[in-house]
């Protein structure tokens, strides 16, 4: 019997004492269970059979789900889902970062659960997944499966397999034009015999498409293509162009490399501005086909929301924002700081940073490109000024300890711990607790049907 929700979508059952993470179910299952890993005091295991299903199970309302692992909890209403996210961040504060009982407020869930995402990236594959079910399926009604598995297809890869697409018809994550623009350029590319990727062979043509959605109506789709050819790109554009008018910036990237990352490349401006315009409350931010934005722009204002009611700004307080991106929470905090200081890694972020100031005609912020271990010395606060509050929002990685470290020394009197992985963030906690205690906690469903949990914690100088 399953008792409880562990963690990263595993479950939890006890056998003879022992506690036994389990993938692939939920609390009030039934299961027979194989071990494939089994210690002392723990094991991990898979279910072979589920016997009773939990009375909490939902039909998933998408038919790729379970194939897609794009989403892992759609077997599970939304209510639980956001139970389950907030008990998380409980047990790891209270476990990792041992935290005494802080003000928990509940968890903020999104009021749209379907079509939340700004951002999608599908690939193009001459290799489509088949899944053991249809597989099966398959060899019983003679279906050719060699031709099904050459298929040119668009989708997601594959869980665990970097060469194979499953092809996806609709996807409940973004809204259209997204699924009709992907399944008309899969359409059109067959017909047109353009080939599609193959990522072993390093052969073929049409390699991915990201599409971008405003909440201001503005749409950009960048199309990724192995190689330049005139004739192929003209076709294909004309057609996107025509059949979707609604698209405001197309924008094509050539990736002639092995990996997919188009980091390193330059996407050229087809039509449209090659970029487009997102608001937040009463901000505007700029975001460029490579730049980073958070995927939920409902979810991210209310998420920018906490973080400013935490840092608790009156106006004459010095703010460092500190893994600042493109200086989202900066810009959004601004108007209640005496000055923003802005840390972020990627130099690109930075001049999206200064453009999104610009735009929004905020002077008392100022962004610095560099390393928050190597750039937040004692001469960089000093000159820029000793912080009121540092808020920080790191990668899943949490904070590096060094700056916690310098943290703990420059002894600002809050910190504001924006995080997206909230076990690292109760091991950076721990290691704050020195000198800093934590007055409350809140956190965000960013990702409805998936396992991510996005937590804000307010840190006070004891
Ligand atoms: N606060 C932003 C972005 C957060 S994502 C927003 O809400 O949009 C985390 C950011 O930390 C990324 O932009 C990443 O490039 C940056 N980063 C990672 N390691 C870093 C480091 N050592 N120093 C500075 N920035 C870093």
């Amino acid at each position: 019997m399953i008792e409880n929700y562990a963690a990263e979508g595993k479950s939890l059952a006890r056998l003879d004492g022992k506690v036994v993470f389990v993938e692939n179910t939920v609390p009030g299952d039934v299961a027979d269970v194989q071990l494939y890993k089994n210690k002392k005091d723990w094991a991990e295991g898979f279910p072979l059979e589920i016997k009773k299903f939990s009375s909490d199970r939902i039909k998933p309302f998408c038919k790729h789900f379970g194939v897609c692992g794009g989403c892992q909890w759609q077997m599970l209403p939304y209510e639980k889902q956001l139970m389950y996210k907030q008990q998380q961040v409980f047990d790891v504060l209270t476990r990792i970062g041992k935290v005494d009982l802080p003000v928990m407020l509940p968890i903020v869930g999104a009021d749209a659960t379907k079509f939340y995402r700004n951002k999608m990236e599908y690939a193009f594959s001459a290799k489509q997944f088949i899944a053991e079910d249809d597989f099966r399926k398959m060899v019983h009604s003679g279906d050719d499966i060699q031709a099904a598995a050459q298929k040119n297809v668009a989708g997601f890869y594959a869980k665990g397999i970097f060469d194979k697409v499953v092809e996806i018809e609709q996807c409940h994550l973004q809204a259209e034009p997204t699924n009709s623009l992907r399944n008309a350029v899969a359409t059109f590319a067959r017909n047109h015999h353009f080939p599609f990727y193959d990522f072993k062979q390093h052969t073929g043509w049409l390699r991915n498409m990201m599409v971008r959605l405003a909440t201001t109506g503005e749409i950009m789709v960048n199309l990724v293509i192995a190689k330049r050819d005139e004739e192929k790109m003209q076709m294909l554009f004309d057609f996107i162009r025509k059949e979707f008018p609604s698209i405001t910036t197309l924008l094509c990237t050539i990736n002639g490399k092995r990996n997919d990352s188009i980091y390193d490349l330059d996407p050229e401006v087809v039509y449209g501005k090659g970029y487009i315009t997102e608001q937040l409350e009463g901000f505007s931010y700029k975001i460029s086909p490579k730049s980073f934005f958070q995927t939920n722009t409902r979810q991210a204002e209310k998420l920018y929301g906490i973080a400013r009611s935490f840092a608790e700004l009156t106006g004459r307080e010095i703010v460092y924002d500190l893994y600042c991106g493109t200086g989202s929470i900066g810009i959004f905090i601004s108007p209640l700081a005496k000055k923003v200081i802005g840390v972020e890694l990627i130099d690109d972020a930075i001049t999206d940073a200064k453009e999104n100031a610009a735009l929004n005609k905020i002077e008392n912020a100022t962004f610095y490109t560099g390393d928050v271990t190597k750039i937040c010395d004692d001469s960089f606060f000093e000159i820029n000024g000793k912080p009121d509050v540092v808020i920080v929002d790191p990668p899943r990685a949490g904070l590096h300890a060094k700056l916690c470290e310098k943290l703990l020394q420059v002894q600002a009197p809050a910190i504001v711990y924006v995080s997206c992985n909230p076990a690292t963030q109760a091991r950076d906690i721990n290691l704050l607790s020195e000198k800093y205690i934590v007055e409350k906690v809140q956190p965000v469903d960013m990702f409805p049907h998936t396992l991510h949990i996005e937590n804000v914690a307010q840190l006070k100088l004891k």
